[in-house]
Order: C-alpha cells, then structure tokens, then sequence
C-alpha cells in the first residue's frame, strides 16, 4: 500500500513475461499507435501529442523542461511538497530563471497569489503539481491553467501520482503538458516516462531559437517516432522497452474498459471513506483541509507518543507495507498510504485492520474497530455500490 511501484494486475504482468519481439514487428507497432491512441483518451486530450519514453517521472518532467525552455526564460514553479523543488532544479539546470512559489504545510498556493506573480513578471510558462506525493495535498489545475492562459504562459501539469486515478480533462482545462509515469495509477511497472503535450506547447518547441540542452529528451528526436508508430509505420531513434509498453496496452485497455470517469469515482469513493476511517481513529492528515486531500494517497501524522517506525514495522508484520515520510523536515512525522491503481474496498478494509491492530499493540488510546466500522458505513451507506467497485 505504499504510493507506487503499486500492486500491478496479473494480466499486466504476464506481458512483462512474454517473448520480447522486435521494436520494428508489425504486432509490437500496432501495441505502440494503441497505447498513443488510448492515451489521449485518458488524458482527455484529444489533439494532443503522446510521448512514450522508457525512464522514470522525473525523465517526463526533464522533458517537458528541456523541449519548453530555452536559457533565460522565465518559469514559475507551483509548489505543494517535495516534487515541486525537484522541477526547479530542473529548470535551473537548462538556464532558466526560476521562481518557486510554495504553499505553507499542507496547503495549496491560492490562485490570487498565482495571478499576482503572473502579473509581476512575464514567464514563459509555469509548472504544477496536481498530487504532491510527498504531502498528499491535491491541487485544482483547472483554474491555474485558465490563468496561464490569461497571461500567455504554457503550463505543465506534474500527474505522476494522479493521471489515472484523479480527474484530468487536459484539452478541456487548458493545460499544455500533462505527464507521468508508469508505476501508479496507470498501473505498469516502473520503467516509462509518459507526456502529453497539446498543439500550443508543440508549436513553442518548434519556434525554439536555440537547441534543446538534452540529446535523450529532444523532441526532435521522438516526434517522428511517435508520429510513426500512430501511423503504423517502423521507425527508430532509441529501442523502446518492447515488455513494457506491452503491459502499458493491457493497463491503458482495463483504465479504458472500466471508464476513465468510474475510476476516478472509485478512487474518491475509496478515499473519502479511508480518510473518514484514520479521522475517526483520531489520527490527523497532513493536507490541511479535506477538500486538498489527495484521492490517489492519504498522508497522516503519526499520533503523539507513537514510534513511527516500529509502527510501519508493526503493520508490515501484518502483511501491509506503506511508506514513511518524505518531505525532510517532518520526514520522522508522518506516514504514507497509497490506494491507487486497481486498488479495492477490501484492500483498504486489510489496511485499516492491519492499522489498528498496530496502534493497538503500540498502546494508543482508541476503541478498536473504530476505523473499520466508520468505513463500512460509508461503504454500506453509499446508495449504490457505485463507485466503490472496479466495473
Ligand atoms: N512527481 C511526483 C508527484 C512523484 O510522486 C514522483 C515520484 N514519486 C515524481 C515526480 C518522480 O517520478 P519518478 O520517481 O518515477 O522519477
């Protein structure tokens, strides 16, 4: 239950294991254009320009930067947590001249402190984090992506702990990128790097004045693969990892086959009733207002007097893994559950009993079945199975 590499389906994995064809084979061709295709679905982006790139996230974020700025540019980085640091890093990295906007704790920056700064400066395009995986605050892209638009600026959406488990209408909403990267919500193994970029943000890559800074990353070198590969044609510039864009096509089939909207429901359902539970357990969440609180992974305090490590260690005896903190100033503070994916409503039911059983043993002070009950009720109270269950 830790927040990515999650648990992957057995169908998704059996493609992990099948005989390796060529890059170039008519079948693995026709995997590719469908994972281009279907990708457009998910991301709602209709006109937009899939990318495939064998890396991890932070690949994605390297390159969107690298293909969208040139040195000197502007940027506004919007920070909830720890990824919001490493895309300025990022962007210093190719020359551009950063600003880094960070919300308090647990908190999102509001949007009128967005339009100030946009108006203070002219940027050439700004970044966002839509979940922040290190505080599990969850943004609204939407009106910050109307915003850069006001003022001309292209905008980045930073998805990896959200596309495929949270709402994202790229083309309806605005945004020029959005990207993310296999081992979450969309359900495949570590090891790919995936962007969508509209036609605004590929037009600002070709009237580029300057080379872009990395060679892997370039734009120039993966269009006419991508455009290749949707028109069913062999192509190549970097052998791609033929297994895992296999699997991609069964994850990106089961996200399309259940809805792209029924598994966001799902994934709020779950989390507003696991959030409910660790409320009632009298733990407190490190988002600072419900309405902020990721749907992909719920970050919560350890309670007071509570050693946070033997706590993890105390569940992981009862067969449930999560993750500690990450943002380093609180990192001893807090914990980590991810419900992303093909997650259930019994995944959850094992994670809150394995909880209590180790707030219990620890000798927290609480009436045990408490998270439990609260969640059923919810659960059981919901009108309709709907959104609970995969479709
Ligand atoms: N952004 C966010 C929001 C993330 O959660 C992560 C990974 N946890 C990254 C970027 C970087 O992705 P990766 O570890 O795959 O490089």
């Amino acid at each position: 239950m830790i927040p990515g590499p999650i648990e992957f389906e057995p169908e998704v994995l059996r493609a992990m294991a099948v005989q390796t064809t060529s890059h170039v084979a008519a079948n693995f061709i026709d995997v590719f254009g469908n994972c281009l295709g279907l990708m457009k679905n998910i991301w709602g982006a209709p006109t937009g320009q899939p990318f495939i790139i064998a890396g991890s996230g932070t690949l994605a974020m390297d390159m969107a930067a690298s293909n969208l700025v040139e040195p000197g540019d502007h940027v506004l980085v919007i920070s909830s947590g720890y990824f919001g640091s490493r895309f300025k890093d990022i962007f210093d990295r190719y020359g551009a001249k950063t600003t880094l906007l960070t919300a308090p704790l647990g908190e999102v920056v509001p949007t009128d402190v967005i339009e100030m700064e946009l108006q203070r400066k002219s940027y050439k395009l700004l970044t966002m984090t839509h979940v922040d995986t290190s505080t599990g605050v969850l943004i609204q892209p939407e009106p910050i992506a109307q915003l850069a638009k006001k003022y001309q600026v292209l905008s980045i959406l930073d998805g990896v702990c959200s596309v495929g488990g949270e709402e994202i209408k790229q083309e309806a909403w605005g945004i020029d990128v959005v990207l993310t990267a296999s081992q979450k919500a969309i359900g495949v193994p570590p090891g790919l790097a995936l962007l969508v970029a509209s036609q605004r943000a590929m037009q600002s890559w070709q009237q580029r004045t300057t080379p872009v800074l990395n060679y892997y990353a370039d734009w120039g070198n993966w269009l006419p693969i991508m455009t290749a590969y949707e028109e069913r044609r062999p192509s190549y510039f970097g052998t791609p990892p033929v297994n895992l864009i296999a699997a991609l096509e069964i994850s990106l089939h089961m996200i399309d086959r259940e809805g792209i909207e029924n598994r966001v429901q799902r994934h709020q359902a779950l989390a507003h009733a696991f959030r409910s539970a660790i409320l009632a357990l009298g733990l407190q969440l490190l988002p600072f207002d419900q309405s902020h609180a990721a749907n992909t992974l719920t970050a919560i305090y350890y309670p007071e007097g509570i050693n946070g490590a033997l706590l993890c260690a105390k569940m992981a005896d009862h067969d449930v893994l999560i993750a500690g903190g990450l943002l380093p100033d609180i990192k001893a503070k807090y914990f980590r559950i991810g419900h992303m994916g093909s997650v259930s409503q019994n995944d959850l039911v094992a994670t809150l009993s394995a909880l209590e059983y180790a707030l219990f043993e620890l000798d927290y002070a609480f009436e045990p079945g408490t998270g439990l009950k609260t969640f059923q009720d919810i659960v059981f109270s919901s009108t309709s199975a709907e959104g609970f269950a995969k479709v």
